[in-house]
């Protein structure tokens, strides 16, 4: 019997005051014995990250830009808290890859996360990775960059880490090594799995953002209702899994209490369940290979009662088909793809666009751009700024 000294952790969590953020902290201080903030990141909020900052207490907070800076400072004095205050995209690299990090949570929404990401992955850090437009902008790259440095890559989407629980532990070694028919990625169908396809031109943001099960950022948000979540997730999981995309199926599952299942071969279709909490898929990656508490209740499958499954239907939720086409066109398709949704959602967002426009824009802009090969970040980039050029392009064109 050895005696096993267990060594604190230190965590910086990108995108802080988001919803995964928020999560994420509150996990972490429920084992205040096994984890401490190293850094936490915000973009808007800059009142919600002092009031994290004075709880957490970190050696730095990541802002970005020097108005923001000058005011965090102002409060960080007046709270008598020591953190030190960084800008930009920069500062976000700086406390992903710093040496005294073990592991980063990567929870900013969008492209804005893929440098601050690789920057982790980079410096071989355990990833916990949430901002799945990183992945798919990058894929091919991003899992590269993932094998030279030895990073541990986590996944925190729930379905993905689903996934990941039902995998066997040699899964690098490829599905089919390791008996692996199909993943079934299940989605909720989101708040208008229901509706008919002519009242989609009349749904509103609010109600966008009004998901049955989940509470989520907005952007991510929009992304169930439009299905492009499930999408955006289906090329997560090619890359993440080294699955071909015909062999992701997706499966509307109304409940959200499958997270998502592995098929194998010999019949066996593993699932993992559990309430509706990102608390969970956070608790198992940080802890991961432990398990710990996240304070998320136990699972009453006596409330739950019933688990009802559905196939996608593309012709209301195009945007599925898309991201499977771009999946399979790959190269800068998926990055193409990713930066017009970005676009159309903020439009969205602003009611200069209708909720059908969304997919509307986002074919356009994929049937313009050609596909090219993506060796390097910068051609990732240029890909992500020609197709958010060519979406704007849109926009101007229909008088938005
Ligand atoms: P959110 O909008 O609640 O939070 C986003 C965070 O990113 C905030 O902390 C914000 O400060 C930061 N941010 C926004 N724009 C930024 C920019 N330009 N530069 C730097 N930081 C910026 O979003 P969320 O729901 O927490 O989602 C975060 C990521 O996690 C997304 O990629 C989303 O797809 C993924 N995710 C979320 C959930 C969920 O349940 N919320 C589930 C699975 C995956
Ligand atoms: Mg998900």
């Amino acid at each position: 019997m050895g005696c096993h000294v267990s060594q604190v952790q230190r965590i910086t969590v990108l995108g802080a005051t988001g919803s995964i953020g928020l999560s994420t902290l509150d996990v972490i201080a429920r084992h205040p014995d096994r984890y401490q903030v190293f850094a936490l990141s915000g973009y808007s909020r800059i009142d919600e990250l002092l009031a994290l900052c004075v709880r957490h207490r970190p050696a730095f907070a990541v802002v970005p830009s020097a108005d923001g800076a000058v005011r965090l400072r102002e409060g960080l004095n007046a709270a008598g808290c020591a953190t030190e205050v960084l800008e930009g995209e920069a500062g976000l690299c700086q406390v992903a890859g710093a040496p005294e990090v073990d592991a980063v949570m990567a929870a900013i929404v969008g492209a804005a996360g893929l440098r601050p990401t690789l920057a982790a992955v980079e410096a071989g850090k355990k990833v916990l990775l949430a901002n799945k437009e990183a992945l798919v902008m990058s894929g091919a790259l991003f899992m590269e960059a993932v094998r030279r440095s030895g990073a541990v890559l986590l996944p925190i989407d729930s379905e993905h880490n689903a996934i990941f629980q039902c995998m066997p532990g040699d899964y690098s070694r490829g599905l089919g090594a390791v008996g692996v028919r199909r993943i079934l990625l299940t989605a909720s169908g989101g708040p208008f799995r229901q509706t008919p396809a002519a009242e989609l031109m009349d749904v509103t943001p609010e109600q966008a953002c009004a998901h049955p099960n989940w509470s989520m950022g907005r952007k991510i948000s929009v992304d169930s209702a439009s299905m492009m979540n499930k999408g955006l997730e289906l090329i997560e999981a090619c890359w993440l899994f080294d699955a071909a995309p015909q062999n992701v199926e997706v499966v509307v599952h109304p409940q959200s209490v499958i997270h998502s299942l592995v098929d194998y071969i010999d019949g066996s279709v593993l699932a993992q369940l559990g309430n509706p909490d990102m608390r969970t898929p956070i608790a198992n990656a940080l802890a991961w290979p432990e398990r710990i508490d996240s304070g998320v209740a136990p699972l009453d499958l006596f409330s739950v009662a019933r688990l009802d499954f559905q196939a996608p239907d593309e012709q209301r939720f195009p945007c599925l088909r898309l991201a499977r086409q771009a999946a399979e066109a790959g190269n800068s398709a998926p990055a193409v793809l990713n930066a017009a949704n970005e676009v159309a959602v903020e439009a969205f967002l602003e009611r200069r666009i209708r909720f059908p426009e969304i997919a509307g824009m986002i074919e356009r802009v994929l049937d313009q751009e050609p596909v090219v090969p993506v060796a390097t970040l910068d051609a990732v980039f240029a890909a992500d700024q020609r197709a958010r050029e060519l979406s704007r392009e849109w926009l101007r064109r229909h008088g938005r």
